[in-house]
């Protein structure tokens, strides 16, 4: 860190004070407490991130490497990120509150995604094609997009960021990052690994701020050539039509309602312990958390019972201890928004088959227990609205058409799961819901050699896997004459 106090923004190269002059405290969800500040940044800041950024990617050094040479660059700094995973992790529990363990593993595999676009980097060319005109010969290159703002949320902060960074470095663009307001460390030192590897000035630049001053002001540069952005549905929505005005290319990354449909033949006990993980893994604040559970009408008691019973063990802790499966709501004003959706859910006339309370662990009051309604009709507002929180709204259903339904009867579709044994029914299942991920008989699963994104309202794009790449490359076709001499050009 630069300072353990005021953190600074990272921009052509060097950490620097924030044109505003002013620092904004960071809180820790679990302890109340402020523990860093974090630089207010604002337009004159991001003019200057996207004026060093163009400069990095159209004239600079990065433009000139071969890219092998980029791909060099970004094994490098997988090593560092590896070096630096153990102090991460605990960074992003002291911004969000999420259990160690979790913020463990998802900081022991960012070195990982860095090594697989690393890989790719190389492995990106163009085609020829064969046009039905004569002696042409035509081909495709592909070029980087230019400079890429990508944008980020709260809820696994430099895991998120790594999705965008990683494969729109390895396609050859420079970036501007601006992670969540109220997770932002992480973001300041993941640039100290790039200014550590010697990655060009210029080519990763992070302005931290709120999202309508900073997050706005590189959305409307003229200077940006691509928005990335994960995030909620009405933002993604806002920053689409602000970005159209300039032509901008976006991909969206956005909220969900994924349906985890249990059958009746499923392994009861591997769809238990599934439907548990999928909901209060990270509190529920997961944009693929499985937070409509449709269980068949045969199994629906014998599977909420267990539930019940088995959510009662949850740990629930200091977010810091390795024993702690749930920590506290990452912030007051989401706290309050998961209240008052189970108050509505019982105004509507769900039944809480258990929790539904606020309660204070260790002092701490942000803790809201795990909560499973039953009884959720599926045009119910817990139903169709994302939560984001430990809560899960359960629907019944009495076949394999009428769980299809209800599972597609939403705007949403980021993902979605099958438990059953029966594997054609796996497969049709899956072939018929209407969302950009599936899991059948495990639920969760993401890889960088895997491609993710939403249908309808969940967003556009795709990220990770080779498709992940492609987002961030332009496609440019070259026709090349080869008789020496041409005859009529107005033919
Ligand atoms: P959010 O939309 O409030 O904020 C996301 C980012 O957008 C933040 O950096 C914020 O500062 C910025 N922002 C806000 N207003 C802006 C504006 N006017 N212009 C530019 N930037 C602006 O989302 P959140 O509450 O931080 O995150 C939770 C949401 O993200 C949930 O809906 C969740 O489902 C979704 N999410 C989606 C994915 C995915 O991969 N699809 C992953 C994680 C989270």
């Amino acid at each position: 860190m630069p300072d353990s106090q005021n953190q600074l923004l990272y921009i052509d190269g060097d950490f620097i004070e924030p044109d505003s002059g002013e620092w904004f405290e960071s809180v820790n969800p679990y302890t109340g407490k402020a523990w860093t500040k974090i630089p207010r940044g604002t337009k004159p800041d991001v003019d200057r991130a996207v004026a060093a950024a163009r400069e990095a990617v159209f004239e600079g050094e990065w433009s000139t490497l071969t890219q092998t040479e980029r791909g060099k660059y970004l094994f490098q700094l997988a090593d560092n990120l590896e070096s630096r995973a153990a102090d991460h992790a605990e960074m992003e529990v002291r911004n969000n509150g999420k259990p160690i363990r979790e913020m463990r593993s998802q900081h022991e595999a960012i070195p990982d995604w860095f090594r697989y676009y690393a890989g790719l980097a190389d492995k990106i060319s163009g085609d020829t094609a064969p046009v039905h005109k004569p002696d042409k010969h035509v081909y495709t290159m592909k070029e980087p997009v230019g400079v890429v703002g990508a944008i980020t949320p709260w809820n696994s902060p430099l895991m998120l960021a790594t999705w965008k960074v990683a494969p729109a470095l390895a396609a050859g663009n420079a970036v501007v990052l601006k992670p969540d307001e109220k997770t932002s460390v992480s973001a300041l030192s993941f640039a100290e690994a790039v200014d550590e590897v010697g990655i060009p000035e210029g080519v990763v630049n992070i302005v931290t701020g709120y999202g309508p001053e900073a997050g706005e002001a590189i959305v409307q540069h003229n200077g940006v050539d691509k928005i990335s952005f994960t995030g909620g549905s009405d933002t993604g929505s806002y920053i689409a039509g602000e970005a159209a005005k300039t032509f901008k290319r976006t991909s969206m990354e956005l909220g969900g309602k994924s349906p985890n449909i249990v059958f009746p033949d499923a392994d009861l006990e591997n769809a238990i312990n599934g439907a548990l993980s999928a909901i209060f893994t990270s509190v529920g604040q997961s944009c693929s958390a499985g937070s409509r559970l449709l269980l068949h009408e045969d199994i629906h008691d014998p599977v909420i019972d267990a539930m019940v019973e088995k959510t009662a063990e949850i740990d629930m802790g200091n977010p810091l201890d390795n024993e702690t499966e749930m920590g506290p709501i990452a912030f007051d004003d989401q706290f309050e928004t998961v209240q008052s959706y189970v108050e509505t859910a019982i105004d509507e006339g769900a039944t809480l088959a258990t929790g539904g309370n606020a309660v204070s662990v260790d002092d701490c009051p942000r803790f809201f227990e795990p909560t499973i309604l039953t009884d959720v009709d599926n045009n119910d507002t817990v139903a169709q609205e994302e939560i984001f929180g430990p809560v899960v709204s359960v629907i019944r259903f009495g076949s394999e058409e009428e769980a299809i339904q209800i599972a597609n009867d939403i705007d949403f579709g980021l993902a979605g799961a099958v438990w059953t044994e029966n594997m054609r029914r796996a497969h049709r299942v899956s072939s018929a819901i209407r969302a950009g991920r599936i899991w059948v008989n495990n639920y969760g699963n993401s890889s960088y050699a895997a491609p993710q994104g939403g249908y309808k309202q969940s967003g556009w794009g795709r990220e990770n896997g080779t498709e992940g790449i492609e987002e961030y490359l332009e496609t440019k076709t070259v026709w090349v004459e080869l008789n020496d001499k041409t005859e009529n050009v107005f033919e």
